[in-house]
């Protein structure tokens, strides 16, 4: 017996408007303000690790990720969705499947194409900030780190 085929995502946004309307969204805190100061949400969050998310919709999750030096995430990957990320202070090492180890700093850019386990890592003496921007609902399949072989099997997470 073969396994059926898992079906295409589909995206489904039933929440339009009609015309150009003022900002019919003031949140005073985040998800999706206005305007975010990233020093702001550093100085709420206070010792990392911890995550934010900043923005959420149909379409767009953006999540501030700080880790303390050593820390990282737990490795995965998924399966609809590229994800990307850009760089706001420290050092960190993407350990990705297929042998590919990428190191960036503040300012970079790293993107990683569906499929591909990645297990991020703050490899600096200071504070790593990363911005994530991934798509709902941004299933984590968790699989061990084929670099370090790091695992985690913890619950499923879905951010
Ligand atoms: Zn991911």
């Amino acid at each position: 017996m073969s396994t059926p085929a898992e079906p295409a995502t589909a995206l489904n946004i039933s929440d339009v408007v009609s015309g150009p309307i003022p900002p019919r969204v003031t949140n005073a805190a985040w998800p999706n303000m206005l305007h975010t100061r990233i020093h702001d949400v550093v100085e709420k969050m206070g010792p990392p690790p911890w995550s934010v998310r900043l923005i959420q919709d149909e379409r767009n999750l953006v999540t501030l990720i700080a880790n303390p030096p050593g820390s990282g995430n737990r490795p995965h990957w998924h399966k609809d969705f590229d994800e990307w990320w850009v760089i706001l202070a420290g050092r960190l090492q993407w350990e990705l499947t297929g042998g590919v180890v990428i190191e960036a700093t503040r300012d970079e850019l790293i993107w990683v194409p569906r499929g591909t386990v990645h297990h991020i890592k703050n490899i600096g003496d200071d504070l790593s900030l990363r911005m994530a921007i991934a798509m709902p609902p941004a299933v984590h399949y968790f699989h061990p780190c084929e670099q370090c072989g790091y695992t985690d099997d913890g619950p499923r997470a879905f951010w």
